[in-house]
């Protein structure tokens, strides 16, 4: 039966959730302070990554963390003024990275994430930007044999899944990517992975396409959620009440603030990740590359050569620390010396993140008729149209393509 739902939150998750919600009859709004996709989903390194299902934390992770308090440039670093409000995260980061936990995590992970080329085709194609997505395959390059060899784990953890991959020697990685400067030693080429080339462009794209379809996008800010012990009445906004029947809360790193209203504490940090775009770097590469010893992506857009990466945990609110970005503009000339950076633009996002890189998809579990699609971290824009379909099986009453226990909001 068609329903009244509300999404709040026009990222990546919200508006592929909005798409699938709609294609099932649905009557959707979407309701965002600011415009489809230009939040999050606006600057992320664009990797559409179906083998990505190993969690941030791995062990031996607690005697990394001296290191990423002292060195405040570092790929990872906590503000120490945030430290003490994210410390309860972190312990739960902590208990997630044993062995068994992990394990468990990349079972629940992988088969939302094998989905994501197969659920955002139908998508895109109705949209009429296919073009936007490319299945070209990644390569990983280490400096350092050694290097490699002490990353083992979580590249078996994905082969163990099924995740296809081909090692590299320093030949090998020259072929793949000949552009990339500097020499490394080793590497892998994951034939199944890809990219986006413009993933503002890609949101914008289905938010246009939904509201063709039908569906309506209100710009306004959320305020409060007006609750009787029956369901959610109304959003209280920035415009006055919206009256809502079902909803559901696609907020990104703000989510958290919602789900408490209904019961539901979910420990979520933003996870401040920075990227810095060269439009006129005078080359491209045919893929994206991968460099794990220093924690970034360089991937070819359509605007232009973009490193992201970087975890600054300073919460929500705190003022960018484009030092942060500088960082990743000095491993570019590093890797591609003298590339120009005319007209190079610099941002920050906030990475929606649980302390063990699930995210939170399913039912509210005290409140009828409010779902929950967030929480995402590093894996959003590949894990954007598989959850949203997901959701829309969820809401419709079909039985979901998948187990959805491991992504409930009660877990933690
Ligand atoms: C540097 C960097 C690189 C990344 N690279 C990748 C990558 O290569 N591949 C990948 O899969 N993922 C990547 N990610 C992660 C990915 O970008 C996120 O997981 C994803 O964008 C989250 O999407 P979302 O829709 O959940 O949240 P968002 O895009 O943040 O959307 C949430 C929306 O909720 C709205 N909202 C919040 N509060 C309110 C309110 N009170 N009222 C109204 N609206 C509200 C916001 O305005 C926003 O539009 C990267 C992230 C960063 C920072």
């Amino acid at each position: 039966m068609a329903k009244n739902i509300t999404i709040i939150g026009a990222g990546i998750v919200g508006i592929t959730t909005a798409s699938y919600l709609r294609r099932d009859g649905h009557d959707v709004t979407v309701v965002d302070m600011r415009p489809p996709g230009e939040y999050c989903s606006f600057g992320n390194a664009g990797i559409l990554s179906p083998g990505s299902c190993v969690p941030q934390a791995l062990p031996g992770v607690l005697g990394k963390v001296p290191g990423y308090l002292s060195d405040p440039l570092g790929p990872l670093a906590i503000r120490p003024g945030h430290f003490f409000k994210a410390l309860p995260w972190f312990l739960r980061l902590v208990a997630a990275s044993r062995l068994s936990r992990v394990e468990q995590i990349a079972d629940a992970l992988r088969p939302l994430l094998k989905q994501t080329f197969d659920a955002y085709l139908p998508l895109v194609q109705h949209a009429n930007v296919a073009d936007l997505i490319r299945q070209t395959g990644y390569v990983v390059a280490y400096d350092t044999r050694s290097g490699f060899q002490k990353d083992a784990l979580p590249w078996q953890l994905r082969r163990e899944r099924g995740v296809l991959m081909e090692e590299l020697d320093s030949a090998g990685i020259r072929q793949k990517v000949p552009q990339l400067g500097g020499h490394y030693e080793a590497g892998l080429y994951l034939p199944e992975q890809g990219f986006v080339t413009n993933p503002e462009r890609l949101t914008k794209s289905l938010a246009e396409q939904f509201q063709k379809d039908g569906g309506r996008i209100v710009q306004r800010k959320v305020l409060d959620i007006e609750v009787a012990p029956d369901g959610p009445r109304a959003l209280v906004t920035d415009a006055g009440n919206m009256a809502v029947e079902t909803l559901v809360i696609c907020a990104g790193s703000h989510s958290n603030e919602f789900s408490a209203k209904f019961g539901d504490s979910v420990p979520l940090e933003a996870e401040r990740g920075y990227h810095v775009t060269y439009s006129d770097p005078n080359f491209t590469l045919p893929m994206p590359v991968f460099l794990p010893q220093q924690k970034f992506f360089v991937t070819p857009m359509e605007m232009g050569l973009r490193i992201a990466g970087q975890s600054e945990f300073a919460g929500n609110d705190a003022e960018p620390n484009y030092a942060r970005a500088d960082v990743l503009a000095t491993q570019m000339q590093k890797v591609f010396p003298g590339i120009s950076n005319v007209d190079a633009t610099k941002w920050m996002g906030r990475r929606p993140a649980t302390p063990d890189s699930l995210p939170v998809i399913g039912p509210a579990s005290k409140m009828p008729n409010v779902w929950y699609a967030f929480g995402h971290g590093h894996v959003g824009l590949c894990g954007g149209a598989p959850t949203g379909r997901l959701m829309a099986d969820l809401i419709a009453g079909r039985p979901p393509s998948m187990d959805v226990a491991p992504f409930r909001a009660t877990r933690f």
